[in-house]
């Protein structure tokens, strides 16, 4: 972790290039009951599809600032984000314009680093205690930026049958950044989401997730809640659409143990260092849409895989 205006900075990516896994759900609802902790909390939204930003009931087709206008260099950070959009919780919202910046930035040097750079400046300058940045359904170069300005990873897996298909090119994507470009980032936690206890399927994929990932699984699981499902079309979190339903329940223990975990989080780089490297020397193909994986390539994995070392 690392200190920023005398307080700790967490960077969490929410990432798995798997669409309708839970990824925006528990990036908007964890960022909220961390929010009702006390916890000063951005959020940012770098998904063209825009869902968490409509989560949080804004406009975004009237969005003039957005992430898109801070990666392309036409506005800053500190102009595009939403300050307490509510008690606590700030965003970098997102609209459809962010689906040409992956083109934008290609020719670009330093193209993976864009977010890291911009928003490194941006925080030191604030007094945040996590930023959540919910990722696209792919691992093109949006969400490598995310990564890149990220320490930590928590991947939200559907307790469904395979729930760890695409997972090893996820892993080796993350090998790349910490091998090739030196950037220090741990997957911390795996957020089982989704789960209907009344089915032996679910709990099956709760075992099989644990075998694989070991203690870094949450304890606290999402169960399938339809409040959950309903909220989004609402514009409120859990908290606010919801309050007493399992989901709100489930999202606050959830928030409490990665509060508890803090002190097993391991102690990383200073945030945002500059990269070692350019991600230039690595075959595109390596960090390329993964179409691949979300619909079944090569690197399906075996319904129950073996256990291997993680980072
Ligand atoms: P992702 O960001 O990974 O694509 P979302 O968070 O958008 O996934 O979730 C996909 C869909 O499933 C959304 O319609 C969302 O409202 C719904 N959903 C997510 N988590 C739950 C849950 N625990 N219970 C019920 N519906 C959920
Ligand atoms: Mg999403």
């Amino acid at each position: 972790m690392a200190r920023w205006k005398g307080a700790f900075l967490r960077t969490i990516a929410f990432i798995n290039q798997k669409g309708g896994v839970g990824k925006t759900t528990c990036t908007v609802n964890v960022g909220a009951a961390l929010a009702a902790m006390q916890k000063r909390v951005l959020l940012v939204d770098m998904d063209a599809q825009a869902n968490l930003s409509l989560h949080l009931g804004v406009e975004v087709h009237r969005l003039e600032k957005s992430i898109y206008t801070v990666l392309t260099n036409r506005s800053t950070a500190r102009e595009a984000v939403f300050f307490d959009l509510r008690k606590n919780l700030s965003l970098l919202p997102a609209n459809l314009d962010l689906a040409g910046a992956e083109i934008e930035l290609v020719n670009l040097v330093g193209r993976e680093t864009v977010l890291r750079t911009t928003l490194s400046r941006f925080l030191a300058e604030e007094a945040f205690d996590f930023v959540l940045l919910d990722c696209p359904p792919s691992l093109g170069l949006l969400s490598l930026n995310a990564l890149l300005a990220a320490q930590e990873v928590f991947i939200p897996l559907q307790t469904e049958f395979f729930a760890l298909q695409g997972m090893s090119r996820l892993i080796d994507v993350l090998e790349l950044i910490r091998g090739r470009l030196g950037h220090t980032i741990e997957i911390t936690g795996i957020i089982p989401t989704l789960y209907d206890g009344r089915t032996n399927l679910s709990r099956e994929v709760v075992s099989e997730i644990q075998r694989f990932f070991g203690d870094k699984v949450f304890r606290s699981i999402i169960h399938s809640n339809v409040k959950l499902a309903e909220c989004p079309s609402h514009g409120k979190t859990i908290f606010e659409y919801a309050p007493s339903s399992r989901g709100a329940q489930d999202f606050e223990r959830l928030a409490r143990e990665i509060l508890r975990r803090e002190g097993a989080v391991p102690d990383l780089e200073p945030a945002l260092p500059e990269p070692r490297d350019s991600i230039d020397e690595v075959p595109r193909r390596d960090v390329a849409s993964d179409s691949s994986a979300a619909s079944g390539g090569p690197d399906r994995l075996p319904v129950v895989p073996a256990p291997g070392p993680l980072s």
